[in-house]
């Protein structure tokens, strides 16, 4: 079967295996755990950030992030894709007791304007705004990117308004090998950015939130209060350190792929439209109504997992599990399938 539901479905490979076996390992709740603390060190070097924190999911790095930024009764601003809105349970509500204002942006994409104008107005029966959460790439708008040109605006806003601007930088990395920008510039912008360890970077397990010392050692306590403190996580943040140092630069190849099945499918009578393929994601729209589920009987016939994002929509997305084979017999089945 060939796999393309998740960049989440990496299995870890026997090199990352076998660093995992060696990491040094020691108890993360008292900080004391030397391969977690080394990750922690990397990644927030990498960025030019203060501190970093290892957490079991990026659900978890937002969640806390979104908690550290606000206070109870405070709104946050995002596009109306967003994972934090779309995918994560409620939780901004649950445990931020905070509302949301969303935006309808373009693939998930918000401009300075529009969340100018989205800004709450000070009076007693109206939430704070506070917070502005970025998504990038953005996952439901197809894998789309943000260039920093777009975000220095949004920031500059934010710094006059007095709002925090947090990154959900799951897929950050597949964006960055396309723009060419700079994971310090990304460091310098943000006031915290959370990074999946476990996406297209292929770590079984984790994500990071970055901010500053003093972000991350409340972040430390909402991380405890989560039940997210582990013991001997080195173990898994040795995966994590794995990918950042070995496997950061082929996500190129997961893109190009998934740019490659974006025109294929653009040319075929089945499909309605594709929505820009920018990164690792292709979502497309079939034309025959509520057919999603058919065409992915018909792909998995052909032994091709995919997801329906819709009644009409399907998403593929690429990961470093699929072979170059796999990949030729991809292209062959997009190209020949009949539906
Ligand atoms: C996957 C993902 C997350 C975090 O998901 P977890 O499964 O909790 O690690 C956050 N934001 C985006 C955009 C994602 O794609």
């Amino acid at each position: 079967m060939i796999n393309l539901i998740s960049d989440t479905v990496t299995l870890p490979g026997e090199k990352m295996k076998q660093f995992m076996m060696q990491a040094p390992l020691g108890d993360d709740v008292f900080a004391a755990d030397p391969t977690v603390n080394e990750l922690q060190r990397y990644a927030a070097d990498l960025f030019g950030m203060e501190a970093a924190l290892f957490c079991p999911s990026g659900t978890m790095t937002n969640q806390i992030a979104i908690k550290v930024h606000t206070q109870p009764l405070d709104e946050l601003i995002c596009d109306h894709y967003s994972h934090v809105y779309q995918y994560e349970t409620g939780g901004f509500a649950f445990h931020s007791g905070i509302s949301v204002k969303l935006i309808q942006g373009q693939h998930g994409k918000i401009t300075a304007q529009q969340i100018e104008t989205a800004i709450q107005p000070t009076a007693d029966w109206l939430p704070r705004t506070s917070l502005v959460v970025l998504e990038n790439t953005c996952n439901k708008g197809g894998g789309s990117i943000y260039t920093l040109d777009e975000i220095k605006p949004i920031k500059a806003l934010c710094d006059s308004r007095g709002l925090a601007l947090h990154l959900d930088g799951a897929r950050l990395f597949n964006a960055l090998v396309e723009t060419k920008e700079s994971t310090v510039e990304y460091g310098q912008i943000f006031d915290s950015i959370s990074i999946c360890l476990s996406k297209g970077l292929g770590a079984p397990v984790g994500s990071l939130l970055l901010g500053t010392k003093d972000f991350i050692r409340e972040a430390r306590r909402f991380r405890k209060v989560m039940g997210g403190g582990m013991r001997q996580a080195g173990l898994l943040a040795a995966a994590g350190l794995f990918a950042l140092q070995n496997q950061v630069e082929r996500l190129k190849i997961d893109n190009d792929r998934a740019k490659a099945y974006g025109s294929i499918l653009s040319e075929r009578p089945f499909v309605k439209e594709v929505l820009p393929v920018q990164s690792n994601i292709v979502i497309f729209e079939l034309n025959e109504r509520g057919s999603a589920d058919k065409f992915l009987k018909k792909l998995e016939n052909n032994r091709i997992l995919a997801s329906a994002f819709g009644p009409e929509t399907i998403r593929f997305v690429l990961h470093l599990d699929i072979s170059t084979e796999m990949h030729q017999r991809i292209i062959e089945i997009l190209k020949t399938i009949d539906f």
